[in-house]
């Protein structure tokens, strides 16, 4: 086989490969400008995503750290249909830190302040787990770190937070860094992805 037939034919076994793994889990595609393939995590390889296992001692950080970009291309999403909106969020506060003295956690656990917390109605201050809000990922702080993802588990998380590539930010390297470090092989090539719809704050829709 020549050189452009072999890597026409790991191209292709690459987006097979990748299909297979991605299907059935759920995962929603970010989408992309780019028209060749791009990549994706495949959640249920991810160390992070992945449900079964918490703590922060065993987070994967390679998302964060191994892009070429100087803010990575990976972001936490979380999805508001399967979110608790508890209001001891693990993935919003470190939850194996000391109390506050209004009974929550004293710190946040993301590193980067990048979770808004935004109550939903009225505050009770008389009955704070009483009360409940929406958790949205703030995308020109968040890196991709995997921290909140790693938290939003059982038993606390409902495990609504993942990792997703955004793939407007992406430049699709042909040897991506982080698939090459990634300890699970969850980092694969996928099929081209359309440009995503931006909100003037510049998060996606
Ligand atoms: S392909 Fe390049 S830009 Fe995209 S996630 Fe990998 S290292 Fe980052
Ligand atoms: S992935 Fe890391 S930087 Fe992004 S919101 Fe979660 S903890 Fe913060
Ligand atoms: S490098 Fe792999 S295991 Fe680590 S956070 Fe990224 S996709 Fe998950």
């Amino acid at each position: 086989m020549n050189d452009p037939d072999r890597r026409q034919f790991l191209q292709r076994t690459g987006r097979t490969t990748c299909a297979v793994a991605l299907g059935g889990t759920g995962i929603v595609l970010g989408r992309r400008a780019c028209s060749e393939d791009a990549w994706a995590i495949v959640p249920n390889k991810c160390v992070n995503i992945r449900l079964g296992v918490t703590g922060s001692e065993q987070v994967c950080d390679v998302c964060a750290t191994d892009c070429v970009l100087p803010l990575s291309a990976v972001r936490a999403v979380n999805d508001h249909a399967e979110c608790g909106r508890c209001c001891i969020c693990p993935a919003y506060y470190d939850v194996r830190g000391p109390m506050g003295p209004d009974g929550l956690p004293a710190k946040k656990l993301c590193p980067r302040d990048a979770i808004v917390r935004t109550p939903i109605g009225e505050v009770d201050p008389y009955d704070p787990l009483n009360n409940f809000y929406e958790y949205t990922i703030d995308e020109s702080k968040c890196n991709g770190c995997g921290r909140c993802v790693m938290e939003c588990k059982d038993p606390a998380g409902l495990g609504s937070i993942r990792l997703e590539v955004r793939y407007d930010l992406c430049v699709c390297c042909n040897q991506c860094s982080i698939a090459q470090h990634c300890p699970e092989e969850a980092y694969c090539r996928i099929g081209p992805q359309p440009a995503p719809a931006r909100t003037l704050e510049g998060g996606h829709v």
